[in-house]
């Protein structure tokens, strides 16, 4: 009868497979390749979070892709010039993020770059003439964006602007993964949306080992031990094509009306993905210097820069004081 017992014990163990293990699922969304991976005691219940964090994700990208002409954002950019346009609480708040994140940074992070930059096609390399570009650049201005809580609505001041939420959007993503992936009782996971990581917990009593990109080549730079933190890369190699000597890429610098040249990436570490995507896009933008004196000014937030010549650069709290 022990036997017996014994032997339907195991029967029934693997059935539900209930061992602990890693579980991954990788899938391409809002353009980019979203990955997640969780440590979880059952394969049934990981497949259905893993798909939640999936379907979390999608849900994000029919909200507030520029591509999608259903999105509530495509509707801000077809209309905002001519009346308000009401929005969800939840886009308008993401929009009311990055103000405070252009606010911050003096307009290095400004969603209204979408003016200009929906005028390059970094696939087909395509990009705007000299008359265009500046008439565009022009146009770039959180300030000429009105937002009304009140009624939940977005207008534009002038004709022509947009915006896109590219910077910011993918670690509200990813945060939003998390908290799904926290409130079902799970402790170890990661989700990855393109150059945004947030980890929750460790890795089974280790770190996390995250690299960074070489931005030129196809190793990593560094090696990253890392547990409960956000990671994001900013870089000039994601999209991007050159002519005439330059090198065309997704970020603008809104004041410049130009793609920015002094860095190679830029990442930063700090609690919330939301936060690491704004300021990673923030900090390329801004160049060393002043990237590095924001970065150091924000509590909680550490950056490490790669400029063109491939030098590395550390906000002050990563610096070893031996070292200084
Ligand atoms: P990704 O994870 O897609 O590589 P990044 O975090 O590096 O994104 O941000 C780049 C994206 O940010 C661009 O593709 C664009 O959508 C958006 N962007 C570009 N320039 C700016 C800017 N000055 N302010 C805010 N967003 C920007
Ligand atoms: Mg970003």
């Amino acid at each position: 009868m022990i036997r017996f017992l014994l032997v339907f014990c195991l029967a029934l163990s693997t059935a539900t497979n209930s061992f602990a293990q890693w579980f991954k699922r990788e899938e391409p969304i809002m353009g980019t390749r979203v990955y997640v991976e969780l440590w979880w005691q059952n394969e049934a219940r990981a497949n259905e979070l893993m798909q939640q964090v999936m379907d979390e994700m999608e849900r994000i990208n029919q909200l507030m892709s520029p591509y999608k002409t259903r999105s509530e954002l495509s509707a801000i950019n077809r209309l905002a010039s001519e009346q308000a346009v009401p929005v969800s609480a939840e886009l308008l708040r993401l929009i009311q993020t990055s103000v405070r994140y252009s606010d911050v940074s003096d307009g290095a992070f400004d969603i209204t770059f979408a003016s200009l930059g929906s005028e390059y096609d970094y696939r087909n390399k395509i990009k705007p003439t000299e008359s265009q570009r500046k008439k565009a650049a022009a146009l770039i201005n959180y300030r000429d964006m009105v937002l009304l809580p009140a009624d939940n609505s977005v207008r534009f001041r002038k004709k022509g602007m947009r915006i896109d939420l590219g910077g910011i959007a993918k670690g509200y993503a990813v945060d939003n993964a998390i908290a799904i992936l926290q409130a079902a009782g799970v402790e170890s996971a990661i989700v990855t949306a393109g150059g945004d990581s947030r980890i929750l917990g460790d890795h089974r009593g280790r770190p996390w080992l995250l690299g960074i990109h070489n931005p030129r080549g196809d190793g990593q730079v560094l090696k990253l031990p890392l547990e409960d933190v956000s990671i994001s890369t900013s870089g000039d190699y994601e999209r991007y094509f050159e002519a005439d000597g330059v090198r065309y890429h997704h970020i603008i610098d809104p004041h410049k009306g130009a793609s920015p040249s002094e860095l190679m990436s830029a990442s930063v570490l700090t609690d919330k993905s939301i936060d690491a995507d704004a300021l990673s896009t923030t900090l390329f933008v801004l160049g060393t210097d002043k990237a590095l004196k924001l970065a150091n000014s924000q509590p909680g937030v550490s950056a490490i820069l790669i400029d063109r010549t491939g030098k590395v650069y550390y906000s002050s709290d990563l610096v070893d004081p031996a070292m200084q």
